[in-house]
């Protein structure tokens, strides 16, 4: 175990201060091993293990319930369930990024299977989910397609005040994403993912195979349970709801990666990957078992300086980029009710004016 280092062994004397920042990732990733780049079957593998083995102890778990009539503990074993749908997802995060393994066919068809417990379909996010990295905390917007940051990124008050006069509905739903993160992020699967005429032409067709792999091993699983248990609602307990409450962890994950009062939100023209990638990104650390299950995608920067980065390396690409000149530009807090709270309260709609974020009441006020 490769420990985190705490903020104050960081190297203090960095010579480049805020005005001499650079605009490119050059020097950081240099900061970082060169092997920790490079996908290792060995890991990957090892990874595979874990992640499945969770998730089949997770379905046994819930087996054992449901042939026993054990009804009272079933929510016990969806949120067991959902938690190991969400180890799946993040090594199909990897596989969409091409850096879990060497042979992209196989991380593409590795993909598309961890996606299936949670409802995924992979290319659709794959497309979606390289536009956030390519444009992370970028405050350049485009409601037509899927090529912006689309991972909570905040409404400008501008956006929201025309919001709130245009179209209340669509106003209160945003606000009701903001108070519940988990209706976020399922509507962002629902808006990004099933519209295929938001994606390119050159990206359509994948769309469209992704669809029928999650409609075909969605129903090959389902036969598969309602077969095993004799009930249609093996469905229920082993696939939908365990579905929900991985909604909770991916919305959990991703508000709190690039969703803090402690970073900003940029216009296209003052952005630079620096400022997108380093300054913008929030590694909240979650308790050491947590972490482990999910292998580590609470450790975000080095995911963000390069996606190249598989999560079986994150741990000590994050030691190495600490240790650099670039450490002190690197956020991060241990778990905490206080600071998740303080989010929850206070994030919810961009002031470009004022270079910070407005809560509801503030926004309403102005
Ligand atoms: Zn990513």
């Amino acid at each position: 175990m490769i420990p985190i280092l705490e903020k104050s062994e960081r190297k203090k004397d960095l010579s480049t201060g805020p005005s001499e920042r650079p605009a490119t990732l050059d020097g950081p990733r240099k900061s970082i091993r060169p092997e920790l780049f490079k996908s290792n079957a060995k890991k990957a593998f090892w990874a595979v293990v874990v992640g499945t083995t969770f998730h089949l102890f997770s379905f046994a778990f819930l087996y054992w319930m449901i042939r026993y009539d054990y009804d009272f503990l079933l929510p016990l074993g969806w949120l067991l369930a959902g938690t190991s749908v969400t180890s799946l997802f993040v090594l199909g995060h990897d596989c969409a990024h091409a850096s879990f393994l060497k042979n992209n066919k196989i991380n593409d068809a590795l993909g598309h299977f961890f996606f299936l417990f949670s409802f995924y379909p992979y290319y659709a996010w794959k497309f979606s989910h390289n536009a956030h990295h390519a444009h992370t905390n970028n405050l350049l917007f485009n409601e037509k397609d899927v090529y912006f940051d689309n991972a909570w990124i905040p409404f400008t008050l501008k956006q929201y005040s025309s919001l709130r006069k245009k179209t209340p509905l669509r106003a209160a739903i945003y606000r009701y994403t903001r108070y519940f993160p988990p209706l976020g992020s399922l509507l962002h699967n629902l808006i990004m993912h099933a519209y295929p005429g938001k994606f390119i032409d050159s990206h359509r067709k994948k769309v469209y195979l992704s669809y029928v792999v999650l409609l075909l091993g969605l129903a090959g699983i389902s036969f598969g349970l309602v077969a095993l248990t004799g009930k249609w609602t093996a469905i229920l307990h082993f696939l939908v709801m365990p579905g929900l409450v991985f909604q909770f962890w991916m919305s959990y994950y991703t508000y709190l990666h690039h969703t803090s009062d402690e970073i900003y939100f940029y216009q296209p023209s003052d952005w630079n990957p620096y400022k997108g990638q380093i300054l913008s990104t929030y590694n909240f650390l979650n308790p050491k078992l947590i972490s482990y299950l999910h292998f580590h995608i609470d450790i975000h920067t080095p995911h963000h300086l390069s996606t190249a980065i598989p999560c079986y390396h994150l741990k000590e690409a994050y030691s190495d980029l600490l240790k650099s000149d670039f450490g002190k530009d690197v956020k991060e807090g241990k778990f905490s009710l206080s600071y998740l709270y303080k989010q929850w309260k206070s994030c919810h709609v961009w002031d470009e004016e004022g270079n910070r974020y407005l809560t509801f009441s503030e926004a309403h006020s102005r």
